[in-house]
């Protein structure tokens, strides 16, 4: 099995983004040429052409639901020449991220090498700042098989379709730290007997574990909030060496069986740093000594569990790993030392083509702003990304919002800011995801003498009566002072700062923020509920606006 050579790797990177203008050229060629057959390019007028101006001048921009048809006929098992050249293998189910409805895409074998590039890239920097020799990752995740589509293709999650991919044994588990997981595990049929397993895992080769990681902050501080309720479990299953009934799955039970020995040593040592936390500061390291660092997607809609996640990790960094998404990859870490509040993605010119539309440009006329290119987005400026991938979407409006930080020699360095579509909107008010989030992160700051901490949100648009408002769900750590509780209520409301709420509420054409605080347990049925409709943990992200459900409310005034 060919070892990674982290200074080729990064070697590859330097040259690629030196030239990150004629590479997007020559990758844009690539893409129109081997889909030239494709019925959807055919449809226009490009005539086989692959230059940019040409391809810009043909083909439209284009959002999921533009393509949704084309896409159902490939799931429905027309494997003519749709969206690419080659027919499409296999279809990765995105999460849908805010508005919880998920979205097919297509994935092919170049859409699996792009992955391996960029995790391999992004494993040689972190590497070369937090060396790591051999030993093994806890790493929290969770695949679900891989279906069939009644057309025949194959279909998962993206993680799933990776993991499942022929070379993945050959690749990329050859080249990176291992898991300390078996793959029985992993692939277990029910999330809270892999978590359990996956914690045990962990704690039987504590001295090993070089770095602790999942897909998002959201699992990994699910795990630990898991293992304050389970830790004593654990310690006994270590030292009678007798795997808790709690594990029913026979694959999984015989997997454990291999690694699990009485270890009444490990056990104590377990119990006795357990019994000396405060409040569970520096869990991480304590249990891991060995560990370098703390890994997983820290930015955009997983900020809010960073403060949770500093506590385990206590002086351990965290380190944000890459910005993609089902449908294909953008960016890789190459500051593993950033923190997440200040972390960049400097996109890779050889996976995609690229384009940027600016966002706070004047719309010239009612027109909307023209796209840029890769090379030619300027600093400070935020953008929507545009991408064109080798699986077969064109133009397709990703839907996030990025700001470029920089540039890392000739590829800028993104920033990412939020999903771009409107979660809160009643009348001329208009609020994304962030706005939610910024209001949250300032009122929940009322809290903090309360030492109650916010454990999840989301929101709800109430339109039944009239005028409508908005509603805050809350989940806290424990009671808080009804008066507190009134102020951060007040403070929600006015820390939306967009001109259309503020005046409409001036009006009176919106009613007064709602906040509504909820049983302790929630966000965690609301993830179970979702895991049952099919999600997987790794792919779940806490849904930002909601319908309604029942809970104690708060009125602003
Ligand atoms: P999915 O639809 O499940 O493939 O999720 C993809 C979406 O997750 C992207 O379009 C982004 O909105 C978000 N995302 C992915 N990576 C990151 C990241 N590193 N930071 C913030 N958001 C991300």
């Amino acid at each position: 099995m060919e070892k990674l050579d982290p200074k080729e790797v990064i070697k590859g990177f330097e040259e690629l983004t030196k030239n990150a203008g004629v590479v997007q050229e020559e990758i844009l060629k690539k893409i129109l040429e081997e889909n030239c057959e494709a019925e959807y390019l055919q449809e226009t007028a490009l005539n086989g052409r692959t230059d940019a101006e040409s391809f810009k001048e043909c083909i439209p921009l284009a959002t999921h639901s533009d393509l949704e048809p084309y896409i159902q006929r490939i799931i429905d098992g027309d494997s003519s020449p749709i969206l690419t050249g080659k027919s499409i293998p296999t279809i990765s189910l995105s999460s849908g991220t805010t508005q919880g409805k998920r979205k097919f895409v297509p994935f092919n074998d170049q859409l699996f090498d792009n992955i391996v590039q960029l995790s391999n890239t992004s494993f040689a920097y972190r590497n070369r700042e937090f060396p790591v020799q051999n030993g093994k990752a806890l790493v929290f995740i969770y695949s679900s098989r891989q279906f069939k589509t009644e057309g025949g293709l194959l279909a998962g999650t993206l993680t799933t379709n990776v993991y499942c991919h022929p070379k993945y044994s050959g690749l990329m588990k050859g080249m990176q730290t291992q898991s300390s997981s078996p793959d029985e595990v992993i692939f277990g049929p029910d999330f809270h007997q892999s978590l359990y397993c996956h914690l045990l895992c962990g704690l039987l080769h504590y001295n090993e574990v070089q770095f602790v990681s999942s897909t998002f902050a959201h699992s990994l501080v699910q795990a630990f909030q898991t293992f304050e309720l389970i830790w004593e479990g654990l310690c006994s299953d270590i030292r009678d060496g007798i795997l808790s009934e709690r594990v029913t799955d026979p694959c999984i039970r015989a997997a454990m069986s291999k690694l699990l020995k009485p270890n009444p040593k490990l056990a104590d040592m377990i119990y006795k740093k357990c019994s000396s936390l405060s409040e569970w500061y520096g869990l991480i390291p304590e249990l891991f000594p060995n560990a370098k660092y703390v890994y997983g997607i820290m930015t955009g809609s997983m900020e809010p569990y960073v403060k949770q996640l500093r506590r385990y990790a206590g002086w351990l960094p965290l380190v944000c790993a890459d910005y993609g998404s089902s449908e294909g990859f953008v960016g890789v870490n190459v500051n593993p030392r950033s923190p997440p509040e200040t972390a960049t993605f400097a996109v890779l010119p050889n996976i995609g083509y690229f384009e940027f539309i600016p966002l706070n440009e004047d719309m010239n006329g009612g027109f909307e702003p023209k796209p840029v290119g890769l090379t030619e987005v300027k600093v400070g400026e935020e953008y929507e990304i545009i991408i064109t991938t080798f699986g077969g979407l064109y133009r397709y409006r990703l839907g996030d919002a990025v700001k470029v930080m920089g540039f890392y020699n000739a590829t800028p360095e993104l920033k990412f800011l939020c999903r771009q579509n409107l979660m809160l909107s009643i009348n001329v008010d208009k609020n994304t995801e962030k706005d939610l989030q910024l209001a949250v992160e300032e009122a929940s700051k009322l809290l903090e003498a309360e030492k109650v901490d916010l454990i999840d949100f989301t929101s709800h648009v109430d339109v039944s009566k009239d005028p409508g408002h908005y509603v805050i769900f809350w989940e806290l750590s424990g009671d808080a002072d009804e008066n507190v509780l009134n102020e951060c209520c007040n403070c929600l409301d006015q820390s939306f700062a967009d001109a259309g709420y503020v005046s409409s509420r001036t009006m009176g054409t919106i009613g007064p923020l709602e906040l509504r605080i909820l049983r302790r347990g929630t966000f965690h049925k609301l993830l179970l509920h979702s895991l049952s409709m099919g999600t997987t943990l790794n792919q779940y992200k806490t849904p930002r606006c909601v319908g309604l459900a029942t809970s104690q409310c708060y009125n602003c005034v």
